[in-house]
């Protein structure tokens, strides 16, 4: 490509609105423009890098058995309420309406689309396991849209599912698309880690998160200095502990920021033995962490919740250790879901606040709980129940804590769409039963925000070989010297005859605008043509080092390779 003929837009200065690195350099470069708070243009740069990134993504889940399709991002309201997530998604799904006054949704998501897909059309367990994935722009309107790409409105993903008629067939996939997944970010260069993500609802082989590492991240993930143990901590139960008022509503504040009580205290105020504080709530006290059971009526959404309950168990003993906290909010928050440790606690508080102890009670449970999304929940001033410095729960090494961005999640759904949707197939004996499925999704445009976050230095961005826009940028420093000219002509086009991607820029610039662009847009290598063009001679510089080299025209192909 020549530059004169593409739009890169550069801008020296930093943008004001633009406060992380990716966002910044994103713009200055001209691979992105905002259109609206949380919408974007990709201009021809950053389009470049977007299809080098799903041609990796399209590599890897086409390897992992998985046929491409593209869905509608109009999606009818109807197969939104058979799922339930019509009412429960919350205020992040875009609704709409058609001129004839039906209801719509902009895809957030597409459980619903593919189900009712694979639903109509597949109807015998021979047909298993089916693996579908698509590359696809999706609209969230979220909270904060913020950090550019990195949390957008309208944003492209890649996202799969999966069929099975066995749960053994969907660990298989799970465990192929997993790896697809770390292939993509390793290809990406991206120094990433998978952790074990929201493990409370159906245990901790069940979904992962991939995340960046990155301190923008808007995650925090405990991992093992030596072993492959990383989880994220939002998974942790709460800090808070409750001080005795007369004032419940300023208390229940103060318990929800700060606060310490020794178990004795805690029991005490509950009036309970100290062994059955577990019964009754838990949080922090001192260094320990003692789970929450706790029931009351909520309301959620329209649904009105009577005895509401959550539990985890966990023994009240002065040896509580890291590891039995991890395992049991693995196993036992069950059917509230992880991400219900925030909402639980909520409610504990307020139990405890309105003088409410419960006990555990069947069939009252409200599932897929999301706070945020289902419940609004206060905010806790320290989530985590992994220290740093911890033992790794797996025994092997300590652990280091970091934040991380996410990139990827994969997720073993179970049956929770093919139930509610009636995705049905007749098994070996002819009996009907719901598919297993699973879901997988990449943001793609946020993986090259990520990758932008993790490559740049003071001069702009330094793009890895594999998804940088173009392989070389071929400058000629002055295109009114004919030698010049002529050689950028000439290795122009036999460098892309030898199979690279190669920026020309043939602009009439000063050679400090030329050169301080190409730092700033950052492909891998800088060749220079100038004074010394009619002896054949070129410089070649790598952009990550800065290493310069003198090199003759006739070699330059073979030294590229
Ligand atoms: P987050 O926790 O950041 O809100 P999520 O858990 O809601 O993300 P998923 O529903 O798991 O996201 O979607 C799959 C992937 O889509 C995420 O791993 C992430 O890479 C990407 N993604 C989600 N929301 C956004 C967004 N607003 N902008 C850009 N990419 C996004
Ligand atoms: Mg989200
Ligand atoms: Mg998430
Ligand atoms: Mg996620």
């Amino acid at each position: 490509m020549k530059q004169s003929m593409s739009f890169i837009p550069t801008l020296r200065e930093v943008p004001a609105d633009a406060d992380v690195k990716s966002h910044q350099l994103l713009l200055r470069a001209g691979f992105i423009r905002q259109n609206a708070s949380g919408v974007y243009t990709y201009l021809p740069l950053g389009r470049k890098v977007l299809q080098k990134v799903e041609a990796i993504i399209r590599d890897e889940m086409n390897h992992a058995g998985a046929a491409e399709l593209f869905m509608p991002a109009l999606q009818q309201a109807e197969l939104w309420q058979e799922s339930g997530r019509w009412y429960s998604y919350g205020p992040e799904l875009m609704r709409l309406k058609d001129r004839n006054d039906r209801e719509f949704a902009l895809g957030a998501t597409h459980e619903e689309v593919i189900t009712s897909l694979v639903r109509d059309e597949v109807k015998s367990y021979k047909r298993l396991p089916l693996t579908l994935y698509q590359i696809q722009t999706k609209y969230r309107d979220e909270k904060r849209p913020r950090f550019g790409l990195l949390r957008g409105r309208e944003f492209i993903m890649k996202d799969a599912y999966s069929f099975h008629a066995s749960q053994e067939s969907l660990d298989e996939v799970y465990e192929r698309i997993f790896q697809a997944y770390s292939n993509v970010f390793r290809r990406c260069g991206l120094n990433f880690r998978a952790v074990i993500a929201d493990s409370g609802a159906m245990g901790g082989k069940d979904t992962h998160e991939f995340m960046v590492l990155s301190d923008i991240g808007e995650d925090t993930i405990a991992y093992s200095d030596t072993s492959d143990f990383a989880a994220n901590i939002e998974m942790a139960p709460v800090t808070a502990v409750y001080e005795k008022s007369s004032d419940p509503a300023k208390e229940l504040e103060k318990v929800r920021t700060e606060g310490k009580k020794t178990i004795e205290e805690v029991s005490s105020f509950l009036n309970v033995e100290e062994k059955d504080c577990i019964k009754s709530l838990l949080f922090k006290i001192d260094d320990r962490f003692v789970l929450v059971l706790v029931r009351g009526d909520h309301e959620v959404n329209d649904i009105k919740l009577k005895n509401y309950y959550g539990a985890a168990t966990v023994e009240l003993a002065d040896t509580i250790t890291t590891k039995e906290i991890l395992g049991c909010s693995v196993g036992s928050l069950g059917p509230i879901g992880v991400d219900g440790v925030e909402v639980l606690a909520d409610l504990a508080v307020e139990a405890i606040v309105n003088g409410v102890c419960g006990a555990n009670e069947e069939d009252y449970h409200y599932t897929n709980v999301n706070p945020d999304r289902d419940l609004k929940v206060s905010t806790y001033t320290d989530l985590r129940f992994i220290k740093e410095g911890d033992p790794s729960p797996d025994g092997q090494g300590t652990i280091v804590f970091a934040k991380g961005i996410e990139v990827g999640h994969v997720f073993k759904l179970g049956t929770r769409y093919s139930e509610s949707m009636n995705a049905e197939i007749l098994d070996e004996n002819g009996r009907s039963k719901p598919m297993i499925m699973g879901c997988y999704g990449i943001g793609v445009s946020r993986t090259m925000a990520a990758v932008a976050e993790q490559f740049n230095d003071e001069n702009g961005l330094v793009w890895p070989t594999n998804i940088s826009p173009f392989d070389v940028h071929l400058i000629a420093v002055n295109t009114k010297d004919n030698a010049q000219a002529e050689l950028a002509e000439a290795l122009y086009s036999s460098l892309q005859q030898a199979g690279m991607e190669i920026l020309l820029d043939d602009r009439q610039e000063r050679p400090g605008v030329k050169f301080a662009d190409a730092d700033l847009i950052g492909l891998p290598i800088r060749v220079t043509i100038g004074k010394k063009a009619s002896e054949g001679i070129v410089e070649v510089k790598i952009r990550k080092n800065g290493e310069m080299q003198e090199i003759h025209k006739d070699d330059l192909a073979d030294t590229l390779k």
